[in-house]
């Protein structure tokens, strides 16, 4: 096993991680306010840490990784969406709790080992805020917990900010209860109508940033091996984790190397909601594209690196996909000599991945291993059994490399259309009235063969109920899935 090195914000420089135990590699990564659809910017974090976490895997063991990615279901941009809808704020939660796996299931991201609810932490926030007034480095005033900021001489390492100027804090109006500008708060009261937890502090509700201390916590420990998230998150939020945390648990860090993704834009801007921007993820499925096209796209620049989302890099991806898949099934008839996963991977494709992430790189290994195969395959029908052995190794390790990048997760016949038997026009469902549209079918299986390419069995079964419920059975057979139309 060679050495993993990311690009570690703490140190701006790229650390070889060296996990506390190997048996037990922790990584948490902000998740999303769930409150609307992700848009294809939100799904940037999701893919890179779920090819870090694929990485991880692969070099420590399936087990041994414990990753934790939060949903924060507790926002006052919930509480606005849960009143204009005129619904309890799980109603806004759980519905876009939904969309987001099964969004993200069809870019074949795998579930984390861990996906904590912040309102199902507040117990441990609450300690966690009476352990930091406790010691000083927090303070109750007017219904409000906030953090001094003066108290923790170490704030401001991560995303080195001066002092002076993070205690000015931003130049909007000071609340008066506020000690420090910069001060930022912990807890705060809530009206009579609006969610609310009993606290030492009155009734209220928990501020961003405690959430994810507390709940890195609760789930991982102490100090954790990786951190991760969007570049938007350095200041302030992954700031103030790490004062939280450090002065929670008597000056540990919080975690040992902080990753950040940097920005997806469209038409030269970051993407994101309040702009106008915005692509979501479903919207790119109802245009019919396919998850992994989706997948690739996000991953063919480098992830600290800006990404300018356009129709143009769709097609590269998508084309590159078409190669890929081409050369498999023509490849088809040749079987492995033994589990296809014991060929491992190249390592030149291993390495470009352990260099901080490197996935433009991993991609050129990938398409250099094409032509090669393409050469070794001009005439594999007159080739020795020795021959045909090495190209069985080969496609078995480009193939396996593709996985670990979270692709090739369809069957070759399958993505060129040829292996599935999608019955054409609209099919009319007996018993029940409505027609269904065959290409949202068509759709709906290639996002559940992903899912369970992607052992993600939950998303999986979701789909096949979904499509049950409205008189479609899919019968899974071993060359893909075939539609059954209801007797
Ligand atoms: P949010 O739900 O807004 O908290 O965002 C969820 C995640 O998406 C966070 O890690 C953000 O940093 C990240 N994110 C938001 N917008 C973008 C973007 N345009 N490009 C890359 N990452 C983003
Ligand atoms: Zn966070």
């Amino acid at each position: 096993m060679t050495e993993i090195r990311l690009y570690n914000t703490l140190t701006r420089q790229k650390d070889v991680l060296t996990p506390a135990d190997k048996n037990r590699v922790t990584m948490y990564v902000c998740g999303p306010t769930v409150y609307n659809r992700a848009h294809i910017g939100n799904a940037r974090p999701a893919v890179v840490f779920d090819v870090l976490f694929r990485l991880l895997r692969h070099t420590y063991g399936e087990t041994a990784v414990h990753y934790a990615r939060n949903f924060t279901d507790i926002d006052d941009k919930i509480m606005a969406a849960a009143e204009v809808e005129g619904v309890p704020i799980d109603t806004i939660t759980k519905r876009y709790e939904d969309f987001y796996s099964a969004d993200m299931g069809a870019l074949g991201v795998l579930r984390p080992t861990y996906e904590p609810r912040a309102t199902e932490h507040v117990q441990q926030m609450v300690a966690m805020i009476e352990a930091l007034i406790a010691k000083g480095a927090a303070y109750a005033a007017d219904g409000h917990a906030l953090f001094d900021i003066t108290k923790d001489a170490a704030y401001g390492t991560l995303s080195r900010r001066p002092m002076d100027e993070m205690i000015a804090g931003a130049r909007v109006e000071v609340a008066p209860y506020k000690k420090n500008p910069g001060d930022f708060v912990l807890w705060k009261p809530s009206a009579e109508d609006q969610p609310g937890w009993p606290s030492p502090w009155g009734r209220g509700r928990p501020g961003w940033h405690i959430e994810c201390s507390a709940m890195i916590e609760a789930h991982l420990g102490t100090t954790i091996d990786i951190h991760g998230g969007g570049l938007d998150l350095q200041f302030p939020h992954h700031e103030n984790e790490c004062a939280q945390s450090r002065c929670a648990h008597d000056g540990a860090p919080l975690a040992k190397i902080w990753m950040h993704n940097g920005f997806l834009s469209m038409d030269k801007e970051k993407m994101s909601k309040s702009l106008g921007n915005v692509v979501t993820v479903g919207e790119l499925l109802e245009q019919h594209h396919k998850g992994e096209t989706l997948r690739l796209a996000l991953l063919m620049a480098h992830y600290r690196q800006p990404l300018d989302w356009n129709e143009r890099l769709i097609e590269q991806a998508n084309k590159k996909l078409d190669r890929w898949y081409r050369l498999l099934d023509d490849l088809s008839e040749i079987s492995s000599a033994g589990n296809s996963e014991d060929a491992g991977v190249s390592d030149q494709f291993q390495m470009a991945l352990e260099d901080d992430l490197n996935t433009p790189e991993a991609i050129a290994r990938l398409d250099n291993a094409v032509r090669e195969l393409r050469e070794l395959t001009q005439d594999w029908k007159q080739g020795s059994r020795l021959q045909r052995q090495i190209l069985a190794i080969e496609r078995d390790r480009f193939v396996n490399a593709g996985r670990l990048l979270g692709l090739l997760n369809t069957y070759p016949a399958f993505w060129l259309g040829k292996g599935i038997a999608v019955p054409t026009g609209k099919i009319v469902v007996k018993g029940q009235a409505p027609t269904v549209d065959s290409t949202e079918i068509a759709k709906q299986i290639a996002i559940r063969t992903a899912a369970k390419a992607a052992k993600n069995w939950a998303e999986a079964d979701r789909i096949r109920d979904q499509l049950k419920a409205e008189g479609i059975l899919l019968e899974d057979k071993p060359d893909g899935t075939t539609v059954w139309r209801r007797a």
